[in-house]
């Protein structure tokens, strides 16, 4: 998702990534962070969280995220916050929301919900802790007791929302330990949440009812799971009262029938493949097929591709992708899973002509563009790949996963100057300034370029020294 130029500036405004160098909140009497403070930290937190090995670097997961994310945003109050959704491989049962809209949802809670409208549910309380500034003032709050610096809090936040037990060892102060307790949610939090989260899940269309269910599946799963409550629980107290409290709310609103949507299904079907060991994985769905247990046939059909692939048992995967096959004219991931096999079985002119029948299909999925631009490269045919990667990056220039291609088609093409100035911007994109400053170094010091290209990677170069030098 594109971050809005303003906000990137502000977030390049706290780089490099040290604990110093985080904005200082200036007139500490104020109630809340702008806008811009409170979108740094987040930026922060999250380029830890892009390091980590839970980050789910996934496009069609994420694309799958932000549209039902966005879907909600859109009938939110406070709909000018930005937001990115994005996904963890974890497989507790947890969400969170950073500062700055940021908001990250476990693997875990995607399998434990029962319909799209629970996990809206989810998202929608997610959403309203942002729009109604929870977090904000909890930091500002925090900062105004003199309690800890702006990154100590970031670094606890981090801990407290994702994963609780895991970030034990990464808080190692007491005094982090007790901040952690401070930036739980309060009750009144949790109660706003819910109110301004059932009222956005009612207008998107979603079935509000869904969030009590949840809500109540969570508690029920609490007392049967002897290893402790799940993580969403910790971060979100349900209490009795908070699940009557959402249950007056919603009892006079009618029910609807909501149909969950083909990639909710999909998607699931991916994380399950993905969760589990392939071999596991395959006769996991073989059961689901045979017993004809599934929710949704086409879904299992797709896990079961997508987990014969991860074994590398291709023949197969080819066999059981012809049933699937007359959906992928509408469903992308069923066309980027066939292009994936194809390349995977061998079959290269068949995965680029495929590709190319796709992205005409579906000019705007994002994993399927990613794909075509690889294939591309690895049958030596970088002009092509370079000229999808640089449409796309006109649409979204700060996408680093498009900057590393265009350096792999760059390199290919033998301009290394140029392949040094992508590397750089992919660099950019993760936020890691110092590591973009060297590989515009590096592309000076390749001689192949035209003058306007160098003085471009100079000026470049400039801005990025000016903007760390001012954070020194
Ligand atoms: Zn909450």
């Amino acid at each position: 998702m594109r971050i809005h130029p303003l906000i990137f500036l502000a977030a390049m405004a706290v780089l490099p990534a040290r604990a110093e160098s985080l904005p200082d909140l200036g007139d500490v009497s104020q109630a809340t962070l702008s806008p811009a403070q409170e979108r740094a930290v987040g930026y922060n937190i999250m380029r830890q969280i892009r390091q980590s090995s839970s980050y789910l670097d996934d496009p069609e997961v994420a694309t799958y995220l932000n549209q039902i994310g966005f879907r909600l945003v859109a009938v939110s109050p406070e709909a000018r916050q930005d937001f990115l959704f994005f996904a963890m491989q974890d497989t507790s049962v947890n969400a969170f929301a950073l500062p700055g809209g940021y908001v990250g949802v476990h693997s875990g809670l995607l399998l434990t919900a029962q319909s799209e409208s629970e996990l809206a549910a989810v998202l929608a309380h997610e959403v309203s802790h942002v729009t109604q500034k929870h977090i904000a003032r909890m930091i500002a709050a925090q900062q105004r007791q003199g309690m800890a610096s702006l990154a100590a809090i970031a670094l606890a936040i981090l801990a407290a929302r994702s994963n609780p037990q895991a970030a034990a060892g990464a808080i190692m102060a007491a005094q982090a330990q007790a901040m952690s307790s401070a930036l739980a949610f309060s009750r009144d939090n949790e109660r706003d949440a819910d109110r301004v989260g059932v009222q956005i899940l009612q207008k998107s269309g979603f079935d509000a009812h869904a969030m009590p269910v949840f809500l109540e599946r969570l508690q029920r799963s609490t007392r049967s799971i002897e290893t402790g409550a799940p993580s969403y629980l910790r971060t979100h107290p349900v209490t009795y009262e908070r699940i009557a409290d959402v249950q007056n709310r919603t009892y006079d609103l009618p029910y609807k029938q909501v149909p969950d949507s083909l990639d909710f299904h999909l998607v699931r079907a991916k994380l399950r493949a993905l969760q589990k060991d392939p071999r596991d994985a395959i006769a996991y769905f073989d059961d689901l097929i045979a017993e004809r247990k599934f929710s949704n046939e086409t879904a299992a059909r797709y896990g079961l591709v997508a987990s014969l692939l991860r074994a590398k048992n291709t023949d197969r995967a080819l066999r059981e992708m012809k049933v699937l096959l007359p959906q992928a004219g509408t469903q992308p991931m069923i066309a980027s899973l066939n292009g994936r096999l194809l390349w995977a079985a061998g079959k290269r002119p068949e995965a680029l002509d495929w590709y190319a029948h796709a992205s005409k299909l579906f000019p705007t999925q994002r994993a399927l563009a990613y794909e075509y631009a690889a294939a591309l490269i690895d049958a030596r045919r970088a002009d092509e790949s370079k000229l999808l990667t640089d449409h796309w990056l006109q649409k979204d220039p700060d996408d680093g996963k498009l900057y590393e291609l265009q350096a792999r088609a760059f390199a290919q093409l033998g301009q290394p100057m140029m392949e040094h100035r992508s590397l750089a911007e992919a660099y950019v994109s993760i936020g890691n300034f110092p590591l973009a400053m060297e590989q515009l170094q590096l592309a000076l010091r390749s001689s192949n370029g035209d003058f306007y290209e160098v003085s471009g990677i100079e000026a470049r170069l400039r801005e990025l020294r000016g903007l760390t030098a001012k954070q020194q």
